[in-house]
């Protein structure tokens, strides 16, 4: 069994996620790593944190690819006295790489919005957004998820209700402290599901274009969500949709982790294939919950609280 190196393994990634499809003010590719250093084992999760960091340790990667960058904006120091440069200084000193796909995942035929897509059970489903910003290419529902561009747009197997689908979304994803969140009728049929995973309230016009019953994503904020529902009950009247469903930022994007898992494993053994080599990377998924919000207080109905009404 022969390891690849660290050339191998992001040029694999690339070509899963080209870095060019990436938007204009996003940081892709490789963090930190020598390209020419072996790779056996390969750690998948959401974010670059700390608690990511010992878990990959703790394993023994020798990359970890994160969906977020560590680095957004230009730094002038990466001294392991902030907790970025403690990041990247415990990487370092431990050979371990790190690389991360971020909107060119997103966008990415078996990216983040195919994996949400097909995680919710969206069948015959096509791009919110097409890749070049406008709507989707053409006319087709293609059913295999072979397009690219932001978000997906289809239909159920089986038409559902509001309530049953947002328990549907609730166990496909991991757990988080905020649960799933859901605006509408539970009663409701939702037939016609959006997603994009996510921070998403940017694209209400396309969801509405697009006809769908029911929006998954995240980060929705109180006034876009309030003035989508205000105007989904002024236009449709009770049954207005669309309805929302809004889940933890990290775990809209987690489902992607998998496939980028399974893809990078296929594709480097067939990158060590071509050269005569039998191999490949092990590959992991985190299984750390890197959401920030760590608990949700429920309101008590208390005789305290009555007094106050
Ligand atoms: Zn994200």
């Amino acid at each position: 069994m022969t390891a690849p190196t660290l050339a191998d393994v992001v040029a694999v990634l690339d070509g899963l996620y080209p870095p060019g499809t990436a938007e204009g003010w996003d940081a892709v590719g490789l963090i930190c790593g020598d390209p020419a250093a072996r790779v056996a084992k390969v750690l998948f999760a959401v974010d670059p944190v700390a608690d990511v960091v010992d878990e990959a340790l703790d394993w023994g990667a020798d990359l970890v690819v994160t969906h977020h960058p560590l680095f957004l904006r230009g730094v002038h120091s990466v001294a392991a006295t902030t907790f970025k440069g403690a990041v990247v200084h415990r990487l370092i000193s431990a050979g371990v790489g790190m690389y991360n796909a971020h909107t060119n995942a997103d966008a990415a035929a078996r990216g983040v919005a195919d994996a949400l897509a097909d995680a919710v059970g969206i069948v015959e489903r096509r791009p919110l957004v097409g890749p070049d910003g406008g709507g989707p290419d053409g006319d087709g529902l293609d059913g295999g998820g072979a397009q690219t561009g932001i978000g997906r747009v289809g239909r159920l197997a089986e038409p559902t209700t509001l309530g049953e689908f947002a328990q549907r979304v609730a166990d496909a994803l991991p757990p988080a402290a905020q649960g799933i969140r859901v605006a509408g009728d539970l009663a409701g049929t939702v037939s016609t599901v959006a997603v994009l995973g996510g921070s998403g309230d940017g694209f209400f016009d396309a969801v509405r274009a697009a006809g769908a019953d029911a929006y998954v994503t995240s980060d929705l904020r109180h006034h876009p969500a309030s003035e989508l529902r205000e105007r989904a009950l002024f236009e449709g009247g009770p049954g207005g949709t669309p309805y929302l469903v809004d889940t933890a930022h990290f775990a809209s994007e987690w489902p992607w982790l998998r496939y980028a898992a399974t893809d990078l494993t296929a594709g480097v053994e067939a990158v060590l294939a071509g050269r005569g080599e039998a191999g490949t990377v092990t590959c992991k998924v985190s299984t750390r919950v890197s959401d920030p919000w760590t608990a949700v207080v429920h309101v008590q109905e208390s005789p305290a609280r009555k007094d106050q009404q």
